[in-house]
């Protein structure tokens, strides 16, 4: 459980646009614990002495963590497999989560292009609750089980992989996908066919 590489994580989410303001937090699990980037901290600008640690039960061991810390341990109680947890309000991706899912429940990312399919597939939305809530971070737990890559609405985005430089860069992939999909405005765009699509679908 590397802090220098969660500090080089925030670091080049907060050199992309991706964490505006002190929004965004990070997280790393080795085993039980969990280390976390702190309350009321900028991405650009947080240190390894400010992060926080916390047990997968809840349980505060040192420091003073994101209040989304439940969100990220609801995560990794649904993805055994996830070593690291990204929440952001990255604007492409929160503009998306602004928009009504359709009908399944999915983001409105259409499957313009291969990439958005195979390391994304389908995009869950949590319902809007307020940050830092129990109630927010029920919404996620309730769906991280089928998928890695969740928006929240209304809200941002939470990405779970095994590795912080994987969680980033799915991160980066959705922030993509949104980008391109509000691009086209909704204009008549080409899209991967349904029966192309199945043989790009992630495993697992
Ligand atoms: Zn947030």
């Amino acid at each position: 459980m590397s802090a220098g590489q969660l500090i080089r994580a925030a670091r080049h989410l907060a050199a992309r646009g991706l964490s505006p303001g002190s929004s965004g937090n990070l997280s790393v699990r080795a085993g039980n614990r969990v280390l976390i980037t702190p309350t009321g901290s900028s991405l650009s600008r947080v240190e390894a002495g400010d992060l926080a640690e916390v047990s997968l039960e809840g349980a505060v061991l040192a420091g003073t963590p994101s209040k989304e810390f439940p969100l990220h341990l609801a995560v990794y109680r649904q993805r055994p497999e996830a070593t690291a947890v990204v929440h952001l309000h990255s604007p492409y991706a929160t503009a998306i989560a602004c928009l009504p899912p359709d009908a399944d429940g999915h983001a409105a990312l259409p499957p313009l292009t291969p990439y958005r399919v195979m390391r994304l597939g389908d995009v869950p939305v949590a319902p809007y609750a307020a940050p830092g809530t129990a109630e927010l971070a029920a919404g996620v737990e309730a769906l991280a089980g089928r998928a890695a890559v969740l928006l929240l609405a209304q809200h941002g985005c939470v990405v779970a992989a095994a590795g912080i430089d994987a969680a980033v860069d799915l991160a980066e992939e959705l922030e993509t996908a949104a980008q391109l999909t509000l691009l086209l405005d909704g204009r008549p765009a080409r899209m991967i066919p349904a029966d192309r699509i199945a043989g790009l679908r992630p495993s697992g």
